[in-house]
């Protein structure tokens, strides 16, 4: 029997994780009403996932309820909000209840994890693409810019770079979901942002932002941002054993570097906080590696084991790119 419109809102997207007490009204009305504290401010970030461009088509829907929700939570934990409420676009080829239910399943799992309530979102026929705004709050004025970072700061990172990238390598590259490493292929599907640093580094971090293009491109818009350029020491870079071996054999250091889907967090904050990071770390038991220094001379320079600089085989395309935009 197919489930009309209404139904199908009402029995998997209906408030779900609700109710949270500062959402006035939920999904069923022609706006979500919700109350921003005195003294906050909203954090809005929005994210596409279109079939074919972000993920497979046989994508495990479970992992994809949550990757749609965990990218947007990514970019709050990169502003230092604290995520609140989330809407909704769904676009369907056709109604299937079991991928929705299994969607719906993974999405809720990680909302009821960060206290996320959706409060509404749109419904509507076409080629499966998934659309997710979050709602964060952040006390006026403390949001974690780009802009902000100064010479001498320290760059740290969150967790290990490269894990996502090398398990859609290997997937390109011909392997089938099931003969790639279990490890890899969960940070591929189900990044965990970084909400309870993020929201740390409110009072410490000078700039931040999340590492969903690679780290060359996403700490290059911290140093574009902030008018100044860094070097970066590459055998300080955290990398899973998996990931070392394959930048040792074939992928080079565009594979940590370059890929896109790390989701982790890169900042810069002043040399006298490095204790309190390195007791963040212990806490959230997430690990945290300071990876280089801001400096004064614009650019991003990358320095190997031996001294000498590493050249990206990329950077040819880069500057191709920028080129054919303008
Ligand atoms: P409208 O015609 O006013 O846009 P809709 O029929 O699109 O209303 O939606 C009805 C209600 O269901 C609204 O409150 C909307 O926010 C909510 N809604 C629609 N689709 C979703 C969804 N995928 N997830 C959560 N809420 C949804
Ligand atoms: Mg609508």
């Amino acid at each position: 029997v197919a489930l009309s419109e209404f139904e199908l809102i009402q029995q998997y997207f209906t408030d779900l994780n609700g109710p949270r007490d500062d959402v006035v009204l939920g999904v069923g009305d022609d706006c979500a009403l919700v109350r921003v504290p005195d003294g906050m401010q909203l954090a809005l970030t929005i994210d596409s996932l279109v079939v074919g461009v972000h993920f497979f088509a046989d994508v495990d829907p479970e992992a994809l309820g949550h990757k749609v929700l965990a990218v947007s939570l990514s970019d709050l934990a990169a502003m230092g909000a604290e995520p609140a409420w989330a809407t909704l676009a769904l676009t369907l080829p056709q109604v299937d209840t079991a991928w929705l239910a299994a969607f719906s399943r993974g999405f809720a799992q990680l909302a009821s994890h960060f206290g996320v309530q959706l409060i509404g979102g749109d419904t509507t026929r076409g080629p499966l693409t998934i659309t997710l705004q979050a709602h964060g709050l952040l006390p006026v004025g403390q949001g974690l810019r780009r802009a902000g970072a100064a010479a001498g700061d320290l760059i740290y990172v969150t967790g290990s770079l490269g894990d996502a990238g090398l398990a859609l390598r290997q997937r390109l590259q011909g392997s089938p979901w099931q003969t790639i490493d279990s490890r890899l292929r969960m940070r591929l599907e189900r990044p965990e942002p970084r909400v309870e640093l993020g929201l740390a580094l409110r009072e410490l971090a000078s700039a931040a932002i999340d590492i969903s293009d690679g780290l060359m491109a996403d700490l290059g818009h911290i140093l574009q941002a902030s008018g100044c350029g860094a070097c970066i020491q590459l055998d300080r870079i955290p990398l899973s054993d998996q990931v070392r071996t394959a930048v040792e054999s074939s992928a080079g250091w565009e594979l940590p570097l370059s890929s896109g889907d790390d989701y982790e967090l890169c900042f810069t904050l002043p040399p006298m906080h490095q204790q309190t990071v390195a007791r963040l770390s212990e806490n959230l038991d997430l690990p945290i590696t300071r990876i280089g220094q801001i400096e004064v001379a614009s650019g991003l320079r990358c320095l190997q084991a031996d001294g000498g600089l590493w050249q990206s085989a990329n950077s040819g395309y880069e500057h191709f790119r920028s080129h054919e935009q303008t």
